[in-house]
C-alpha cells in the first residue's frame, strides 16, 4: 500500500474520532490491527507514530516480534488457548483478551515465571455471543475479585468486540451498556484493579465507541484495506 494511502486513511480515522468524542471524552487511542499483514506493509505505521498494534494470533506474534520488537508494541487482541501463552508472555505489552479463568491462572503462571506483571483487559461480551470470547457481563465482578489477587497479572479495563450487525441503534446501545459497566466498577475500586482502559470499537463502528468514551479503538481494515478474516478466526 501506497504510503500517501495509510496517512489518508489515518488522517480520516483520527478527524472522525475527534469529532465523535469532542465535548465528551478525550479521543481514544487507536491500536493498529496488523493480523494477516506482513512485516513489510506494518513499517509504514511507524512514521505515523501508531506503533501499538494488535495481533490476534499466537504464532502472528511470534513470527513478527523479532523485526518488529523494537518499534512496536504489540497487543494480544484475539482468543487465546492457553497452551500458547507462554509463547507471547515475553513479547506483548498487554492481553486485551482475558475471558476465562483458566486463562488467568496460566498467564499468572507464566507471567511469575518470566518475572514479570502482564496488564491484561477482561472481555466482556456485550451481546452474549460466546463464540467471540468474552464474559457476560453480569459475572465480572466475581472474576475480578478472584483475578486482582493474582501477582502475575494487572487488571488495568475491559475490552470487547461488538456483533456484526447494521442496526446502529443496537450497537450505539452496547456500546453505551459497556461504558456504564466501566464506569461502575471504576466506582466500585476494588483493591489491585484499574479501570483505565476501555478497548471498545473497530473499523465499522470506531464513532459510535468514541462517541461512549472508548480509550482505545482498534482498527484494522479502515487503516490498511481489507482482508478477508473474522474475527477472532
Ligand atoms: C480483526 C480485529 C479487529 C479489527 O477489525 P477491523 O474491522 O478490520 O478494524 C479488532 N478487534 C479484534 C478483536 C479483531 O480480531
Amino acid at each position: 500500500m501506497e504510503a500517501s494511502l495509510l496517512r489518508e486513511r489515518y488522517q480520516a480515522a483520527r478527524d472522525a474520532l475527534q469529532r465523535a468524542s469532542e465535548g465528551l471524552y478525550a479521543p481514544p487511542r487507536i491500536i493498529a490491527v496488523t493480523k494477516t499483514h506482513t512485516v513489510q506493509e506494518i513499517w509504514p505505521l511507524f512514521d505515523l507514530g501508531l506503533t501499538a498494534i494488535g495481533e490476534n494470533r499466537a504464532q502472528e506474534v511470534m513470527q513478527k516480534w523479532p523485526e518488529l520488537r523494537e518499534k512496536f508494541q504489540f497487543h494480544c487482541i484475539g482468543r487465546l488457548q492457553t497452551n500458547k501463552v507462554k509463547y507471547i508472555i515475553d513479547k506483548v505489552c498487554m492481553i486485551q483478551s482475558l475471558d476465562r479463568m483458566s486463562l488467568a491462572q496460566e498467564i499468572d503462571r507464566q507471567a511469575q515465571r518470566a518475572g514479570l506483571v502482564m496488564p491484561v483487559l477482561v472481555q466482556i461480551s456485550p451481546a452474549g455471543e460466546a463464540q467471540k470470547g468474552g464474559m457476560p457481563p453480569e459475572t465480572v465482578r466475581a472474576f475480578l475479585n478472584e483475578v486482582r489477587r493474582m501477582p502475575g497479572l494487572h487488571v488495568e479495563g475491559l475490552m470487547a468486540v461488538m456483533p456484526n450487525t447494521p442496526d446502529r441503534a443496537y450497537l450505539d446501545a452496547l456500546f453505551g451498556q459497556m461504558r456504564t459497566l466501566f464506569e461502575q466498577l471504576r466506582e466500585e475500586a476494588l483493591d489491585g484493579v484499574d479501570m483505565r482502559e476501555l478497548s471498545m470499537g473497530m473499523s465499522g463502528d470506531y464513532e459510535l465507541a468514541a462517541r461512549h468514551g472508548a480509550t482505545m479503538v482498534r482498527l484494522g481494515s479502515a487503516l490498511l484495506g481489507a482482508r478477508d478474516y473474522d474475527v477472532n478466526k
